[in-house]
């Protein structure tokens, strides 16, 4: 019953993603702005399309991937957008991170035309999308989640139901507002605990056998050497980049506006990294935060 499919913004997640709907063996139909996106998803077997619009005419299921608020604005409800032509009883599914204001909007324009609408952001990165291994956070209606649960497990292991319309967001960048405070924490702990003379290694084991640890200092140290395949011992290539964090940081700190909430770490955390991508760190993994750090230190 899922007949065709559609995919919209093909970057390094959006591809991988795609790709695995491809050889789950169904019907897509592609597009993104970049023409060179869509040629290695052609050579798979995909239809290439022109426009939002063009998916929009031949699909009954639409996935988009794409990385911020203005381009999900612009694919859904632009000129050439989705609800140029959409057919009604489309099941529509946003995996981009953007505001859940957003996802309420095109939720609503959506309904109008007698289609739904489903934010399902992702957690996992590049290598978890190309391993379809992702876990989706899904907000909308209770009773169109088990039809698109079916469609997001050609492409992850997990879709958590997380609430209405913008729930989906809200947790995900709630959990990334966490992870960037704590990669920050655990960066300079590491920093403090190294320059008292702790071996990296000993402070590993110990944090971790202790009550700071955290997801950053468990599995995704920012001190190189400590680990096996993490972005910090590769040059802090790969991974979650310093850009990102601070686009999802800045979501956070836009919905902490608009509901007045404390949220001092965020905003801290959001003002560190948004230096950062000023630097030589802006295009790598965040954890270069610790880097960060070195650099500032009197020599
Ligand atoms: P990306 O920049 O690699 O890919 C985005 C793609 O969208 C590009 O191919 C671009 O050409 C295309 N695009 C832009 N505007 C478009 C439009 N109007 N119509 C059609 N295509 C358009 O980004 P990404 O890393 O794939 O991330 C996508 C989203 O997933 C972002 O919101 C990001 O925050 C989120 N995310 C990323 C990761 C990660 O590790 N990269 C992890 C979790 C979530």
């Amino acid at each position: 019953d899922l007949t065709k499919i559609g995919f919209i913004g093909l970057g390094n997640m959006g591809g991988p993603m795609a790709r695995n709907v491809l050889d789950k063996g169904h019907n897509l139909v592609v597009y993104d702005v970049h023409q060179e996106a869509m040629e290695v998803l052609k050579e798979h077997g995909a239809t290439v399309s022109q426009s939002p619009k063009d998916v929009a005419a031949q699909a009954d299921h639409i996935i988009t991937m794409l990385p911020n608020n203005a381009c999900v604005l612009e694919a859904y409800q632009g000129e050439n957008g989705i609800f140029k032509s959409v057919k009604k009883g489309t099941v529509l599914i946003d995996s981009s991170t953007v505001d859940p204001d957003v996802s309420k909007t095109v939720a609503a324009a959506a309904e109008a035309q007698g289609t739904v609408f489903l934010d399902a952001p992702v957690s996992g990165g590049v290598n978890a999308a190309r391993l379809g291994q992702l876990t989706f956070l899904v907000g909308g209606p209770t009773e169109v989640f088990p039809a698109a649960q079916k469609l997001l497990f050609t492409m992850g292991v997990r879709a958590v139901h997380c609430g209405p319309v913008g729930s989906g967001q809200a947790a995900k960048i709630c959990n990334n507002m966490l992870l960037g405070i704590s990669m920050i924490g655990t960066a300079e702990a590491f920093n403090l605990g190294i320059r008292l003379g702790l071996d990296p290694k000993v402070m590993l084991e110990t944090v971790n056998s202790s009550s700071g640890r955290c997801w950053s200092s468990e599995v995704y140290c920012p001190v190189p050497g400590t680990m096996d395949n993490v972005p910090s011992s590769n040059d802090y290539k790969g991974g979650f980049g310093t850009k990102l964090m601070v686009k999802d940081l800045g979501l956070a700190q836009e919905a902490a506006t608009r509901t007045a909430t404390p949220t001092p770490l965020g905003s801290l955390a959001h003002k560190l990294y948004r230096t950062m991508i000023n630097t030589e760190f802006a295009d790598k993994d965040f954890s270069s935060v610790y880097q960060y750090f070195l650099k500032q230190e009197r020599k």
